[in-house]
């Protein structure tokens, strides 16, 4: 019988310690606080913005989201972050992305202070978690696979993992967390010819490509540890992972559900991170 890895049980179990660490830190007379940048109107990053600042709010950050015109200059866009970075009352930023074509990401991410970026977009963060420097922010959705795979007692040293997808924001930094975890790690792309065969020696498989249901039971080992990070719609407008969930529910050991799974979980480590850098940046 598969067990399912309740991405809604992780999040409670993480918010809950979280609440009381936050209670306790506020004796300080300070209170963490998150800013979330976006430039225009996206209803995507909408959906993102209100699920973070609910998921803050609950746990006692203080959530302020900046909200720009879509036509903003790069020139203004800079002169925005450089006041936020600078005050002290914010600890955390994220910059919603993608950004209008106007901004370059690219001048953008290395101007982000490395101590408030709590989602990994300064390549100061992104080359900490390449060399497997536990001292900055990894990005939110590969810890949140790292948290479950640690809530569920899963343990990671030894293992053969294979992650499916390579990009900055999900595959490639998850491999690097799983390697500093001591698995032994393959990453999967577009160009892996033998998909299912690397996959098939996965003992724990991580599906990260964006294709709806493209995992299906010919590509699992008996018992496998299945983690679906995919968020896709089907040909019937249906939400669902990159793992079908039905076809591999006898082979797979554990998995994650879509919705419910490692969805659930993002915004907490969000939180989780904000409070790391409040503590970091409070002295506390
Ligand atoms: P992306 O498109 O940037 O990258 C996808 C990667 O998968 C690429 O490296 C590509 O080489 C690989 N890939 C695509 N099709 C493949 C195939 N058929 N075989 C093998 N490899 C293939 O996507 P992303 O931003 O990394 O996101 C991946 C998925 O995760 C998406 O469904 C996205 O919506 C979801 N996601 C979920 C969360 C969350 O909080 N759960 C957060 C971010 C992204």
């Amino acid at each position: 019988m598969t067990k399912i890895l309740s991405g809604k049980e992780v999040a409670a179990s993480l918010k809950e310690k979280l609440v009381a660490e936050v209670e306790k830190l506020k004796e300080s007379g300070k209170a963490p606080s998150l800013c979330i940048v976006m430039a225009g109107d996206r209803p995507d990053s909408a959906s993102y913005i209100k699920g973070a600042v609910k998921r803050c709010t609950d746990i006692g950050i203080d959530c302020h989201v900046e909200k720009l015109p879509e036509e903003i200059s790069q020139d203004e866009f800079l002169e925005v972050l450089d006041r936020l970075n600078n005050d002290s009352k914010i600890h955390g930023i994220i910059i919603m992305r993608p950004l209008p074509e106007q901004i370059s990401e690219d001048v953008v991410k290395y101007k982000i202070a490395p101590e408030k970026d709590v989602d990994c977009f300064n390549p100061i963060n992104v080359s900490k978690v390449m060399s497997g420097d536990s001292d900055g922010f990894p990005p939110c959705t590969p810890q949140a696979v790292i948290e479950i795979l640690d809530h569920y007692g899963i343990e990671i040293k030894g293992k053969r993992a294979v992650v499916i997808g390579r990009s900055m924001v999900v595959g490639r930094p998850l491999a690097m967390m799983l390697l500093k975890r001591h698995a032994t790690v393959t990453v999967c792309h577009t160009r892996t010819k033998d998909l299912a065969g690397e996959a098939k020696r996965a003992e724990i498989l991580i599906a990260a490509a964006g294709k709806a249901r493209m995992v299906t039971r010919d590509m699992l080992s008996e018992g496998a540890v299945v983690i679906d990070v995919g968020i896709n719609f089907d040909e019937n407008g249906k939400l669902c992972g990159d793992v079908d969930f039905d076809d591999v529910s006898e082979i797979a050991g554990q998995i994650t559900p879509v919705p419910g799974g490692v969805g659930s979980v993002t915004s907490t480590v969000l939180a989780k991170h904000v409070v790391e850098a409040f503590k970091q940046q409070e002295g506390l």
